[in-house]
């Protein structure tokens, strides 16, 4: 059976998992991006198996665990994929919500030593860490494995993606919202300072109390600290004065971070949807799958959402 040729509009972690996907099912398929790297909410996140900011529903549940099995498959230092304790701490016990039971396999109450100052309640589970700084390089070097080019340049309309007869998968993130005419997509802007790790191997989510909203995850060469979600704010430059609040925060529930250096600072923002997009649609003449607004929880959900992608491009 021939398969269509695909034009994939995005390489932040849900553009190049759908081209993996559907170039591994045999579809000759191109990638074009702005970016590639730096100035993706990809690069900017942290990141963890984690939901997010993001629609609660079955599929929603069933696109993270199908990509947790496949993140544990592909774990290791090449990918940048391993499991790691994660304390989540704050001043109130946190409201049990169903939803998100499962989420956080295995869980235990934080021991008194294992709390920040001003926190007093917490659990210690273990949840995959995704190392972006790894994990991108990892997924653009399968796609050109699987003979996927990726074209660096901005697209101002669907129709200027590729050529005429491909499908066309929207997965710009953010970007989305402008190509697709779509009002629902907001972007949820978070900013990271990069240090340098003296040893952590411990992520921590600070919920509630004066160190909130903060994380702190070590990943495989450095330590990620973030913390607040501005909602409907675009501006991309790191604020200076956020940053110096985040690290001092970030050494108050992490000592051992005293002295370490800045080595990196980003911007990311969310793609956050009141629903995740994935739809099929024919439009101005050209098939569209679209796959975007995975708000906070996009490396969660990316393998996931690329089969749902890809099963409807099968059907174009
Ligand atoms: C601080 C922070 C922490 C996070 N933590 C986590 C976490 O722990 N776990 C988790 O799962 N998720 C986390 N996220 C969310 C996650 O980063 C996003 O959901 C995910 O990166 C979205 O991926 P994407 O590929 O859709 O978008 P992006 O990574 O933003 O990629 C969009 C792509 O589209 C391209 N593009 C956009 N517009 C155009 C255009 N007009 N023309 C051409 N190309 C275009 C861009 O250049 C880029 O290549 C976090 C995000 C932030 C900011």
């Amino acid at each position: 059976m021939t398969r269509r040729a695909v034009t994939v509009i995005g390489a932040g972690v849900v553009g190049l998992s759908c081209a993996l996907v559907l170039a591994e099912r045999g579809h000759p398929v191109r990638v074009v991006a702005r970016e590639t790297g730096a100035g993706t909410a990809s690069a900017a996140a942290a990141s963890l198996w984690a939901v997010p900011l993001v629609e609660r529903s079955e599929r929603v549940r069933a696109w993270a665990y199908a990509t947790l099995a496949r993140l544990r498959r592909d774990a290791g230092p090449e990918t940048g994929v391993r499991e790691q304790p994660a304390r989540t701490v704050g001043v109130a016990a946190a409201t049990p919500d169903p939803w998100l039971r499962g989420f956080t396999p295995p869980l235990r109450e934080a021991t008194a030593q294992e709390l920040p100052p001003g926190c007093r309640v917490g659990t210690v589970a273990s949840i995959p860490l995704v190392d972006t700084s790894r994990y991108l390089p990892w997924l653009r070097a399968r796609c050109a494995e699987a003979g996927v080019d990726i074209e660096r340049r901005e697209v101002a309309r669907l129709d200027d993606g590729g050529p005429a007869g491909d499908v066309v998968v929207l997965a710009a993130g953010c970007g989305s919202g402008a190509l697709a005419g779509d009002d629902a997509l907001r972007p949820v802007r978070g900013q990271v300072a990069v240090l340098e790790n003296p040893g952590l191997t411990r992520t921590t989510i600070v919920r509630d109390g004066p160190l909130a909203p903060l994380f702190v995850v070590p990943r495989f060469d450095d330590v990620v600290v973030g913390g607040p979600a501005q909602d409907g704010v675009w501006d991309p430059d790191p604020d200076p004065v956020l940053e110096r609040e985040l690290v001092e925060r970030a050494v108050r529930a992490e000592p051992a971070l005293a002295g370490a250096r800045v080595v990196g600072r980003a911007v990311g923002h969310r793609p956050v949807r009141p629903e995740v997009r994935v739809a099929a649609e024919r439009t101005g003449g050209r098939d569209v799958v679209y796959c975007y607004g995975h708000g906070g929880a996009g490396v969660a959900l990316s393998w996931g959402s690329a089969r749902a992608a890809a099963d409807l491009v099968a059907l174009r």
